[in-house]
């Protein structure tokens, strides 16, 4: 397994989820977070970031949005979009095991997309 510790730009950090408008930081949130990245080859990789939480004066205290990853998700853009993807393509028993992911996780990252 890789992990590759990551941050936003600086034109990136401080960002709504929702709106994207920057906003004042509020707190760290929950600390460091990772997220599923694409496979290297065979060998699982994820991305990890701090995970802060901002105050939108339209929607609140919500955690930070991030350039790689859509908002509550646990997965980078880049591999939901292969997800969907394949899901396309293919049948969703095909699509979790080749992205090696559980039959009803190919169901929420399709919501997503
Ligand atoms: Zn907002």
């Amino acid at each position: 397994m890789v992990i590759v510790s990551v941050r936003p730009q600086a034109r990136e950090r401080d960002r709504c989820p929702h709106c994207r408008r920057r906003c004042p930081g509020y707190d760290w949130g929950e600390g460091r977070r990772r997220w599923r990245a694409l496979d290297l080859g065979t060998t699982f990789c994820y991305l990890e970031a701090w995970a802060p939480r901002v105050s939108c004066r339209e929607h609140g205290v919500v955690v930070a949005a991030v350039p790689w990853a859509r908002h509550d998700s646990g997965f980078t853009r880049a591999f939901e979009d292969q997800v969907a993807w394949l899901a396309v393509h293919t049948n969703k028993t095909a699509v979790a095991e080749l992205m090696r992911i559980a039959w009803r996780t190919v169901g929420s990252i399709i919501l997503r997309v």
